[in-house]
């Protein structure tokens, strides 16, 4: 199937798509036009056979709907999500009105911005997403688009001063250093040369089939069509550029004290940020801290921890820089003066592209709140998709027979309980003062969880090589067992940025970097509540998420990666098949076998097939269309692989509905 290009398949309503890694020609206007207000059987698998059941629910039923998409890097979820918003942007506004024109202009244009900002090079994938977008867009009761909110998650930004070999900072950075022209680049003390900076030297000779040139030009004019000022522009360029040239401050230990070697790079990062030089130095050697007394002094870094801070500073530079420019973007297509009295229901498609399911050589922090993301995603499905037949089968009258699956709130709950959770007990660690390690942390984990059937430790499974006892702790997922290294679990919890940092950045005079730094505004001794860690912010916002996504009538695209090489003919079974249980699609089919695959007004089901049964072409004399129905499927002899509900025709299995097609095709 997948050789001879057919890349999409049906679980039910559910697609499972399979990344080409080849143009396809089955994106064009002719495509679009041919699934447009059509039902999901009625034209081969497709995307926008999904895309417009969304869009028919949300409009016909004012109905909330959203298009979950997963699958692991590179098996085609932002491709799949940007051809969703293709679709949708073909299909609404035929009155061409432009206000909404241009809605849909910045909807599709942030997607250039955000993966300028947000993607990286990886081993694997070009193009990698290295945040979670959900994308709600907004209709009018007209289905048009008037708006939408972009929500994001957890960038990942240790990409920022650190890539593993092979791999690159995020595009921006390149996009600048070999796009931005003489100007631009003399403006901001830069030379056009990836290599010239440690942030992006490793990625500098990383062949990609990214063009950072042409992107660079796409992403200004993209900027400027969404409505970023002139100055705002600038302000993007000047922290690019600031973040560069942080990489490339070195310290020297001088007797007692620490000194950055030049003082030309931190003059540069002072002109750029708006701050004074001075200051600039200040916060990367010494750090303000508040004695028990109440008193305030300065206390000099040492050579590891002005390098912690840098890193750390940097880091929170570009984090705060993406998520300002997502801000931005809202700000530009937030729903204004929408009045519910005169404008009827708003409604909303939500989009959501977000990580799937990561298991490495080596998982880190990142890789579990990846995975916990997963498993309050993989929750949702099952109950989303079970819950959703079973009062479709209520509706319509139709016995239905329970089916059981493994419900993996028990793995949730491991990672998320209050007091008894992992990330309860890495945010108590974090709170404790003194020296707690990682390996403290981790005892404490093997002895509270000791009990918890999906936790294990070296402890229990004391034959275990693969498990080092100081390092290691396991996860029994639904998706299978993920061994992760507690090593730096601790730091990137805390996300510990001095404040002297926030500081000088809320002083800049610069009042788009100061924006984004409000926190900065408090003095030292003013700062006593600690800010959320980094699991526990995570956990709030996938819990919002979640919320967010309970509240509207699910569709989802499971995406599979055939290969791991980006080649369009090999096909890896044992890699599909792992994506496969991962993915919860065993359990969706099974829930499917149980039920009814697919379903159909009577109406609509006799207009389309009626001229296959002599009693009801070209009209029937039966009391309804249930039983004109029913006189079709007698004549096929499908009477076995159907129930009749109350208002629709329930088929279980698609070959009948495919033999009708047949029919039909052939009697036209
Ligand atoms: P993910 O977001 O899941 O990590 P992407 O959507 O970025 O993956 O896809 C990775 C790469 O695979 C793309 O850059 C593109 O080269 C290829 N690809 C994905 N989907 C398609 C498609 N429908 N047609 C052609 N190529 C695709
Ligand atoms: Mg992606």
């Amino acid at each position: 199937m997948f050789q001879k290009g057919r890349i999409y398949t049906y679980i039910g309503e559910v697609v499972v798509s399979m990344n080409p890694y080849r143009q396809m020609d089955i994106f064009g206007k002719e495509t679009i036009e041919a699934y447009r207000g059509r039902e999901l059987y009625e034209n081969p698998p497709h995307l926008y056979a999904v895309s417009d059941a969304a869009y028919k629910a949300m409009k016909r039923r004012a109905k909330d709907t959203c298009i979950v998409i997963s699958g692991e890097s590179g098996a085609g979820k932002t491709e799949a999500s940007k051809y969703i918003m293709q679709y949708i942007a073909a299909i609404t506004n035929p009155g061409q009105r432009v206000e909404v024109e241009s809605v849909k202009n910045v909807l599709l244009k942030s997607n250039c911005v955000l993966e300028a900002f947000g993607n990286a090079k990886t081993n694997r994938n070009d193009n990698s997403s290295r945040f979670g977008k959900y994308m709600d867009i907004n209709f009018n009761f007209n289905g048009d688009p008037t708006g939408g909110h972009i929500n994001n998650y957890l960038l990942e930004k240790s990409r920022v001063v650190h890539q593993q070999q092979g791999e690159r900072n995020f595009h921006s950075f390149y996009q600048l250093l070999r796009g931005g022209s003489e100007e631009m680049l003399q403006s901001l003390h830069l030379q056009g040369d990836p290599a010239l900076y440690v942030f992006t030297r490793e990625g500098a000779g990383a062949a990609t089939s990214y063009n950072d040139r042409s992107n660079h030009k796409a992403v200004m004019s993209a900027l400027d069509v969404i409505g970023f000022s002139n100055q705002e522009i600038t302000s993007i360029y000047q922290i690019l550029a600031s973040i560069l040239l942080l990489g490339n401050v070195q310290f020297e230990v001088d007797g007692e004290s620490v000194q950055v070697v030049e003082d030309g790079v931190v003059n540069q990062i002072a002109e750029l940020t708006a701050t004074d030089p001075d200051c600039v130095v200040k916060s990367l050697l010494y750090r303000t801290v508040a004695t028990g007394g109440g008193e305030v002094i300065e206390k000099g870094h040492t050579e590891q921890d002005a390098c912690f801070g840098r890193e750390a500073f940097a880091k929170a530079l570009y984090e705060r820089l993406f998520g300002w420019i997502v801000s931005r973007i809202n700000s530009v297509i937030e729903v204004k003066n929408y009045n519910p009295v005169l404008h009827g229901k708003n409604t909303v498609i939500g989009v959501l592209d977000i990580y799937g399911f990561e298991i490495f050589d080596n998982n880190s922090f990142e890789q579990f709140c990846i995975n916990y993301c997963n498993e309050k995603l993989q929750q949702l499905f099952i109950e989303l998709i079970l819950q959703q037949e079973q009062s479709e089968y209520q509706r319509e009258g139709i016995t239905w027979q329970h089916i059981d699956y493994f419900n993996n709130q028990i793995i949730v709950d491991l990672v998320e309980q209050p007091h008894k959770g992992i990330i309860s007990i890495l945010d108590e660690a974090c709170l404790t003062v003194g020296k707690v390690t990682d390996t403290v942390c981790l005892e404490s984990m093997n002895t509270k969880l000791a009990q918890h059937p999906h936790y294990t430790s070296r402890k229990l499974s004391p034959t275990d090589k693969t498990m080092d006892f100081q390092k290691h702790f396991r996860i029994r997922h639904y998706a299978g067992d993920v061994t992760y290294s507690v090593e730096g679990f601790l730091d990137k919890n805390k996300d510990l940025l001095f404040q002297d940092f926030k500081r000088l950045m809320y002083n800049s005079a610069n009042p788009v970097l100061k924006e984004m730094w409000p926190d900065g505004q408090l003095g030292i001794t003013e700062v006593t509540k600690r800010p959320l860690t980094a699991a526990s912010l995570f956990k709030n916002s996938i819990v919002a998420l979640v919320d967010k996504l309970a509240c509207k009538e699910p569709y989802y695209v499971r995406c599979i990666k055939p290969n791991e090489v980006k080649s369009p003919v090999l096909f890896d079974d044992a890699r599909c098949q792992h994506q496969v249980a991962y993915l919860g699609l065993l359990e969706n089919v099974m829930v499917r076998r149980a039920g009814f695959a697919y379903r159909q007004l009577y109406s609509r089901f006799l207009q389309r097939y009626k001229m296959t049964c002599e009693y009801t072409w070209p009209n029937h004399l039966m009391a309804s269309d249930r039983d004109a129905v029913e006189a079709i499927i007698r004549q096929h002899g499908f009477q076995d692989d159907v129930a009749f509900g109350h208002t629709k025709l329930f088929v279980r299995t698609p070959r009948s509905l495919f033999t009708l097609e047949q029919e039909r095709a052939a009697l036209i």
